[in-house]
């Protein structure tokens, strides 16, 4: 093949995947437009996860009739004349080809009138390709309205995940962007109901609600401004009491812009360090103001990573700030008594139930009545002699020693009882004296709504109550030592981190995982008589050698190998 210059429509396409990876991008570019425009209110609908439906409406300044043409086309951008520019940014675009990008791949219709114009005017682009101005009555600003996004694009269609997974991203994004410019007032409606909304007060933590739920967002710390400092943080840094097994509840804005940084979120890290166990990770909403010349965006085409020209003093600042507000924490207003009962969304996690559980009884620790001949007697009857290091049972069998590690074993009956609830009719829901109220982030709650069947079938007896509040009647038989909110956070938290459960793994990823964080652990001390109900549930399992994650629950030492390590044979 010869080398050919490529036509502008393949080399827009190619292009445009860039731009436009997922239906959250869309969202994400639009958005940036309208802030760009000055707008005081912007709202965003979605229907099928952004597939079927984006639009973006605001109040900004809007785009003259002459220029539509311009503002869809490649490169066409008022924000930038020259290279220079590039470090003199105050706005969120320059690039010139989000609207381009998003009409080659989409069926994208865009309506805006200016203030002094008599009328507003519609142009639509199709596959890349513009029909006429319209002229049509609307008031003062833009909408953005893309349908079908991919439909020309198959194979970026088939890479898109669930329309759950579209629509949690899309609510992430909103509600970091209605902290960061509180000033603004946000909607989002998604599938016909509105889930977030901000008044535009300049409260930044009035916004910070939906982010991380109510209660949450009530107990984050605030990050003091320093106003000395050529960089400027502020911003939003969780309690040592409240962490997350991942980071992704970090989030960071770099002038305005919400960028994927790892150094500050090490910065964010490190700041915490000896205040949380290895592996687990605060919650931070961090928002930088720098010099522009200070800061390259110009690094890829969807404008979400940057450089810092003095990224050391970055991460310091940072860094520095994030330490300083823990370390002026008193002990004391840690919150580590949580509204354990009932009301809102856990400010704790489940490393606090480790903690308050262990004077409780343990969850699901109650006899079973074995089931002879129900899978056969995989294990040989347990006598049991005693704990090791608060973390192994040794037992006698009548064929040896055996050690099992307690944490491992629980998790195996508590699995396969759950599971044994979620197959057989009767639920084995525990039901709560009182029901619980929770309200959780409009994330969290589009999440436990698309999941309800799911945790019905393990026996959450769950109703949505309207806005982000749920009603929780009952909990699954095995988590009844649980409040309701930490069992729900425990499977959210779960969830979270493998984005896209099949629909038939669904139940036994959940079962697994809820089981892991619900089980005795290692290091907790068992009298004889729960160690012995233990080892009783354990020989009614029907895997009882392996927990749920495929690691060994015990080891076995038989008589014969005892005898000759002991050389009384042979
Ligand atoms: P960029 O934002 O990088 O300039 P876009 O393709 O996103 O590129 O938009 C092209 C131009 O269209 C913008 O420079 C701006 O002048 C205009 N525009 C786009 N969206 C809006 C909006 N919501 N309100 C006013 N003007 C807009
Ligand atoms: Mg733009």
């Amino acid at each position: 093949m010869t080398i050919r210059i490529l036509p502008a429509e393949v080399a827009s396409a190619i292009a445009a995947g860039e731009v436009v990876e997922r239906p959250v991008s869309v969202v994400k570019e639009l958005m940036e437009n309208s802030l760009d425009a000055g707008a005081r209110r912007i709202e965003i609908e979605v229907l099928g996860g952004g597939s079927q439906l984006i639009e973006v409406a605001d109040d900004g300044e809007g785009i003259a009739a002459d220029e539509l043409p311009l503002a869809v086309a490649r490169f066409a951008t008022s924000k930038l004349e020259t290279a220079k520019d590039l470090f003199r940014l105050s706005s969120l675009g320059f690039r010139g080809e989000a609207l381009s990008s998003i009409g080659a791949i989409s069926r994208l219709e865009i309506t805006s009138r200016r203030r002094e114009a008599a009328h507003a005017t519609r142009l639509s682009v199709e596959g890349g390709h513009s029909g006429a101005l319209k002229p049509i009555g609307a008031p003062t600003g833009t909408v953005v309205r893309v349908r079908d996004l991919f439909f020309n694009v198959p194979a970026r269609r088939e890479f898109l995940k669930s329309e759950s997974t579209e629509r949690q991203r899309i609510s992430d994004l909103v509600t970091r962007y209605a902290v960061a410019y509180p000033q603004v007032a946000f909607r989002l409606t998604q599938e016909g109901r509105q889930t977030f909304q901000s008044s535009g007060s300049g409260d930044r933590r009035e916004a910070l609600a939906a982010v991380f739920g109510l209660e949450l967002g009530r107990s984050m710390l605030d990050l003091p401004q320093d106003a000395r400092s050529e960089i400027q943080v502020e911003g939003f840094i969780s309690p040592p009491a409240v962490h997350r097994s991942n980071r992704r509840g970090l989030t960071f804005f770099v002038n305005g812009r919400w960028v994927q940084d790892a150094s500050l979120s090490a910065a964010v890290v490190q700041a915490y360090h000896s205040l949380l166990m290895v592996g687990r990770y605060p919650l931070a909403l961090v928002l930088i103001e720098m010099p522009a010349e200070a800061v390259d965006v110009n690094v890829h085409p969807s404008k979400t990573e940057v450089r810092f020209k003095t990224q050391n003093q970055v991460f310091s600042a940072v860094q520095r700030l994030v330490r300083a507000t823990l370390l002026g924490q008193t002990a004391p207003s840690i919150n580590f008594q949580p509204s354990w009962g009932g009301g809102a969304y856990p400010a704790t996690t489940l490393l606090d139930v480790e903690r308050a559980g262990s004077s409780s009884p343990l969850p699901g620790f109650t006899p079973m009545p074995t089931q002879p001949g129900l899978g056969g007697r995989a294990l040989p009857l347990l006598r049991a002699v005693g704990q090791i290091g608060s973390t192994y049972l040794v037992a006698e069998g009548p064929d040896g020693l055996y050690l099992v590690d307690q944490h491992a074993a629980h998790e195996r009956v508590l699995y396969e009882r759950l599971l044994a609830a979620a197959d057989g009719d009767q639920r084995q829901s525990q039901v709560l004296l009182q029901p619980e109220m929770l309200t959780f982030s409009a994330a969290q709650s589009s999440f436990i709504e698309e999941r309800l069947e799911g945790l019905r079938g393990l026996g959450f007896d769950i109703e949505p109550f309207g806005g982000n509040a749920f009603r929780v009647r009952a909990l699954p038989g095995v988590l009844s030592g649980l409040s309701a909110a930490l069992a729900l956070q425990a499977v959210i938290d779960e969830i979270e981190e493998d984005e896209k459960p099949l629909a038939a793994e669904m139940e036994r990823l959940l079962a697994a995982r809820i089981c892991k964080r619900a089980a005795v652990k290692g290091g907790q001390v068992l009298s004889m008589a729960e160690q012995q109900q233990l080892l009783q549930d354990l020989e009614g399992c029907q895997a009882p050698r392996t927990c749920p994650h495929g690691r060994p629950t015990m080891i076995h030492l038989s008589v014969d190998a005892l005898e000759k390590q002991f050389g009384r044979q042979g």
